[in-house]
Protein backbone atom coordinates (compact mmCIF):
# COMPACT_ATOMS: atom_id res chain seq x y z
CA UNK A 1 0.00 0.00 0.00
CA UNK A 2 1.19 3.09 -0.98
CA UNK A 3 0.62 6.48 0.02
CA UNK A 4 -1.61 8.81 -2.00
CA UNK A 5 -1.90 12.75 -2.09
CA UNK A 6 -5.43 13.75 -1.21
CA UNK A 7 -5.66 16.71 -3.96
CA UNK A 8 -8.33 18.63 -1.06
CA UNK A 9 -6.58 19.15 1.86
CA UNK A 10 -2.97 18.11 0.56
CA UNK A 11 -2.53 16.01 3.21
CA UNK A 12 -0.69 12.43 2.77
CA UNK A 13 -2.90 8.98 3.61
CA UNK A 14 -3.47 5.57 2.50
CA UNK A 15 -6.31 4.17 0.92
CA UNK A 16 -7.27 1.81 3.71
CA UNK A 17 -7.58 5.23 5.80
CA UNK A 18 -9.88 6.62 4.03
CA UNK A 19 -13.18 7.63 5.32
CA UNK A 20 -16.20 9.75 5.12
CA UNK A 21 -14.45 11.98 7.90
CA UNK A 22 -10.66 11.61 6.72
CA UNK A 23 -10.35 15.07 5.37
CA UNK A 24 -11.55 18.40 6.73
CA UNK A 25 -13.07 21.36 5.05
CA UNK A 26 -15.53 23.79 4.38
CA UNK A 27 -18.24 23.24 2.87
CA UNK A 28 -19.05 27.06 2.40
CA UNK A 29 -17.26 29.93 0.64
CA UNK A 30 -14.67 32.40 2.47
CA UNK A 31 -16.00 35.93 1.93
CA UNK A 32 -17.13 39.05 3.23
CA UNK A 33 -20.44 38.50 5.48
CA UNK A 34 -21.75 39.69 8.49
CA UNK A 35 -22.60 36.92 11.35
CA UNK A 36 -26.05 35.34 11.31
CA UNK A 37 -26.99 36.96 14.66
CA UNK A 38 -26.80 40.26 12.67
CA UNK A 39 -30.02 41.78 11.10
CA UNK A 40 -28.11 43.00 7.95
CA UNK A 41 -26.41 39.41 6.95
CA UNK A 42 -27.28 38.50 3.73
CA UNK A 43 -27.80 41.92 2.94
CA UNK A 44 -25.82 45.20 2.30
CA UNK A 45 -23.75 46.01 6.08
CA UNK A 46 -24.83 48.88 7.38
CA UNK A 47 -21.69 51.46 7.89
CA UNK A 48 -21.66 51.90 11.32
CA UNK A 49 -23.34 49.08 13.11
CA UNK A 50 -21.80 46.25 10.76
CA UNK A 51 -18.05 48.40 11.19
CA UNK A 52 -16.50 45.73 14.03
CA UNK A 53 -18.02 42.66 12.49
CA UNK A 54 -18.29 42.80 8.74
CA UNK A 55 -15.40 40.74 8.39
CA UNK A 56 -13.94 37.78 6.04
CA UNK A 57 -15.80 34.95 7.46
CA UNK A 58 -16.88 31.23 6.18
CA UNK A 59 -20.22 31.09 5.20
CA UNK A 60 -20.98 27.61 6.80
CA UNK A 61 -19.47 27.95 10.15
CA UNK A 62 -18.65 32.07 10.43
CA UNK A 63 -15.08 31.33 11.66
CA UNK A 64 -13.22 33.81 10.45
CA UNK A 65 -9.68 31.69 9.89
CA UNK A 66 -9.46 30.81 6.24
CA UNK A 67 -7.40 28.23 6.73
CA UNK A 68 -4.84 26.37 4.30
CA UNK A 69 -6.13 23.29 2.28
CA UNK A 70 -9.04 23.32 5.07
CA UNK A 71 -7.26 22.73 8.09
CA UNK A 72 -9.57 25.12 10.04
CA UNK A 73 -12.93 22.98 8.64
CA UNK A 74 -16.38 22.58 10.25
CA UNK A 75 -17.08 19.67 8.23
CA UNK A 76 -15.32 16.54 6.79
CA UNK A 77 -15.66 13.74 3.35
CA UNK A 78 -13.67 11.72 1.98
CA UNK A 79 -9.99 12.14 0.90
CA UNK A 80 -9.69 12.87 -2.72
CA UNK A 81 -6.56 11.68 -4.33
CA UNK A 82 -4.69 13.53 -7.20
CA UNK A 83 -5.65 12.62 -10.30
CA UNK A 84 -1.87 11.93 -11.29
CA UNK A 85 -2.20 9.45 -8.74
CA UNK A 86 -4.12 5.71 -8.88
CA UNK A 87 -6.30 4.58 -9.75
CA UNK A 88 -6.81 6.55 -12.92
CA UNK A 89 -3.43 6.39 -14.00
CA UNK A 90 -2.42 2.82 -13.05
CA UNK A 91 -5.71 1.94 -14.74
CA UNK A 92 -4.86 3.72 -17.89
CA UNK A 93 -1.51 2.69 -18.00
CA UNK A 94 -2.47 -1.04 -18.16
CA UNK A 95 -4.85 -0.51 -20.49
CA UNK A 96 -2.14 0.92 -22.71
CA UNK A 97 -0.11 -1.88 -21.69
CA UNK A 98 -2.63 -4.59 -22.99
CA UNK A 99 -3.48 -2.49 -26.38
CA UNK A 100 0.19 -2.77 -26.86
CA UNK A 101 0.72 -5.70 -26.39
CA UNK A 102 -2.43 -7.10 -28.87
CA UNK A 103 -0.67 -5.04 -31.47
CA UNK A 104 2.43 -6.57 -31.03
CA UNK A 105 0.94 -10.20 -30.70
CA UNK A 106 -1.06 -9.14 -34.09
CA UNK A 107 1.94 -7.85 -35.62
CA UNK A 108 3.49 -11.28 -34.83
CA UNK A 109 0.78 -13.18 -36.22
CA UNK A 110 1.00 -11.71 -39.01
CA UNK A 111 4.53 -11.83 -40.21
CA UNK A 112 4.18 -15.62 -39.04
CA UNK A 113 1.82 -15.33 -41.26
CA UNK A 114 3.34 -14.07 -44.35
CA UNK A 115 6.74 -16.40 -43.13
CA UNK A 116 3.94 -19.48 -43.71
CA UNK A 117 2.91 -17.94 -47.23
CA UNK A 118 6.69 -17.04 -48.48
CA UNK A 119 7.40 -20.74 -47.00
CA UNK A 120 4.69 -22.82 -48.76
CA UNK A 121 5.86 -20.47 -52.33
CA UNK A 122 9.05 -21.72 -52.18
CA UNK A 123 8.26 -25.53 -51.01
CA UNK A 124 5.98 -25.12 -54.03
CA UNK A 125 8.54 -23.73 -56.33
CA UNK A 126 10.97 -26.46 -55.21
CA UNK A 127 8.46 -29.01 -56.01
CA UNK A 128 7.95 -28.18 -59.45
CA UNK A 129 12.06 -27.75 -59.48
CA UNK A 130 11.97 -31.53 -58.67
CA UNK A 131 9.48 -32.53 -61.23
CA UNK A 132 11.85 -30.75 -63.74
CA UNK A 133 15.37 -32.23 -62.50
CA UNK A 134 13.06 -35.67 -62.50
CA UNK A 135 11.82 -34.85 -66.02
CA UNK A 136 15.27 -34.24 -67.12
CA UNK A 137 16.55 -37.54 -65.39
CA UNK A 138 13.88 -38.85 -67.53
CA UNK A 139 14.46 -37.19 -70.46
CA UNK A 140 18.23 -38.04 -70.34
CA UNK A 141 16.98 -41.80 -69.65
CA UNK A 142 15.19 -41.79 -72.68
CA UNK A 143 17.96 -40.38 -75.11
CA UNK A 144 20.06 -42.85 -73.98
CA UNK A 145 18.00 -45.35 -74.64
CA UNK A 146 17.55 -44.01 -78.57
CA UNK A 147 21.67 -43.92 -79.78
CA UNK A 148 20.82 -47.54 -78.29
CA UNK A 149 20.75 -49.75 -82.30
CA UNK A 150 18.87 -52.14 -82.17
CA UNK A 151 20.21 -54.98 -83.71
ZN1 LIG B 1 -16.90 26.12 7.87
ZN1 LIG C 1 -23.65 43.27 10.38
ZN1 LIG D 1 -8.16 15.35 2.25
Amino acid sequence: MRWLECRHCRNRFREHQNHARSCQYHPGVYTLACPKTCPFHGNKPDSVRCLSHYRTRWSCCESLAEGEFGNTGCDYRWHLPLETDRPYRAQHEQHHEEEERAATELRLVKADATKWVRKARRVRIEGIKDIVEERKVEHEDASRYENIKWA
